[in-house]
């Protein structure tokens, strides 16, 4: 018998097929399919105003080929493949049956040098970008010896001042040397384009400013694009860049042909909080959620203990956000007594309070660290004659994650849920740092 827990503990998934979201476990990564199909035919509306700009949605959010699949589907023909940030998420990509990806990232270590060699050996398409003459000279080498082809893009620093050439003459010294290390025979480097990435402005918030720091980086790229014709005599067929806060501004700046965003899909709540040109918060909807579970309740302190602490939420752009129409939407709370939704219907749930739901305020809710393990939320305590309605010992409870892609990388996999059920449950697969 005690073999046999063991054996049931060690199998323990998340969740099964069929399952409602209150008997997920918790804390879970669960994914609203519907509203991530949403944010992709959203995307994909805006990028037919650019018809000859390409969309290659970036696979660091998600790291799940699942995902990837559906999004390059939804996406449709403007969709050429992905964007990976590591070589493991490639490999991840790869194995998944996505034929086309791009490391938008510097691979330096001669191991993932090779092992992204082999990705293009295998028969996949991959592109990566270079800022440094001994990683492009040892990717010639190592795609000359497996005979396999490699297209590479110069990265030209666009202003957050990580990786990337300072200057346009630097650009053109390296695209001229890729083309120089590049053959006609299969095995070798191809001069593709430039990458101009700048992740500091997705989220500056007032779209006037953004549009003009983004112009910034258009000015860059086009004199790198211009450097690199006019110094070394090579075409930038490929001008990359731009994420979910900004690709509206390179795809119509007539000098990027191609947007890498990824958040889009997930929404979070540094994302929530963009300002849209015509003053409307947050231009996609929030898909992904952290199911969590009230651990420790104490009304004196207007606290409920959630079992979402640093290991299941990260916090590096703000806290997550404790939402009512997404909670009481799937059934998992009532509303409190007097709030707009409190009309609409309090079915039973068994994991949450055995019967009856839990009415619950909303009101100015606010997570605080509670440590590795621990989420504090806290209900405002302003009026005491009118205490908060707290959820009860228990009740579940869905948070939206303050950042979404280092939440996602907490977690080993995803559970798809479609109207309140699971529907697949899907390996993080690129999950890690990025060894
Ligand atoms: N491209 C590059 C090079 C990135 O580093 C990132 C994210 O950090 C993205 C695209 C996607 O950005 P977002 O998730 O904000 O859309
Ligand atoms: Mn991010």
């Amino acid at each position: 018998l005690h073999s046999q827990a063991l054996a049931a503990a060690a199998a323990a998934a998340p969740a099964r097929l069929g399952d409602p979201l209150h008997s997920v476990e918790t804390p879970s990564l669960t994914v609203d399919l519907d509203v991530f199909e949403r944010n992709c035919l959203k995307l994909r509306s805006v990028m037919e105003g650019y018809p000859s700009v390409s969309i290659r949605p970036h696979a660091k959010a998600h790291k799940c080929p699942q995902l990837a699949q559906m999004q390059l589907r939804l996406l449709g023909p403007a969709a050429v493949g992905v964007c990976c940030q590591k070589v493991a998420e490639a490999e991840a990509m790869v194995s998944g049956g996505i034929q086309d990806v791009f490391i938008s990232n510097e691979v330096v270590a001669p191991s993932k040098i090779t092992r992204m060699v082999a990705l293009a050996a295998q028969g996949a398409h991959v592109s990566v970008v270079v800022d440094a003459l001994q990683p492009l000279e040892q990717l010639a080498a190592t795609a000359r010896q497996w005979g396999a082809s490699i297209d590479v893009l110069v990265e030209i620093n666009a202003g957050q001042d990580r990786c990337g050439v300072g200057t346009p003459e630097e650009a053109a010294r390296l695209a001229e040397h890729i083309s120089r290390l590049s053959s006609q025979q299969n095995g070798s480097v191809n001069f593709k384009g430039i990458q101009a990435y700048h992740g500091g402005l997705q989220h500056v918030r007032d779209p006037q400013q953004r549009a003009a720091a983004v112009q910034k980086v258009v000015d860059k790229a086009a004199a790198a694009v211009e450097a690199i014709s006019s110094k070394a005599g090579l075409k930038c067929q490929l001008v990359t860049g731009g994420g979910s806060g900004t690709y509206r501004l390179e795809a119509a700046s007539g000098v990027f042909n191609e947007v890498q965003p990824g958040s889009f899909a997930f929404g979070d709540a540094d994302y929530a909080r963009n300002l849209q040109l015509g003053g409307q918060l947050g231009e996609w909807q929030q898909s992904l959620w952290v199911l969590t579970q009230v651990m420790s309740v104490s009304a004196a302190r207007a606290c409920a203990v959630v079992d979402a602490g640093l290991k299941a939420v990260s916090l590096d752009s703000g806290p997550p956000v404790l939402l009512e129409t997404p909670n009481v939407a799937a059934g998992l709370v009532a509303p409190p007594p007097g709030s707009s939704s409190s009309s609409s219907s309090s079915s039973s749930s068994s994991d949450n309070a055995g019967g009856q739901l839990p009415a619950v305020s909303f009101e100015g809710v606010e997570f605080q660290n509670g440590g590795d393990e621990h989420g504090k939320l806290l209900w405002p305590q302003a009026i005491p004659q009118l205490p908060p309605q707290l959820p009860s010992l228990g009740t579940k409870l869905l948070l939206q994650p303050g950042h979404c892609d280092p939440t996602v990388n907490m977690y080993d996999s995803i559970v798809a849920v479609r109207e309140g059920t699971v529907v697949a449950v899907w390996p993080v697969a690129g999950r890690g740092p990025g060894l």
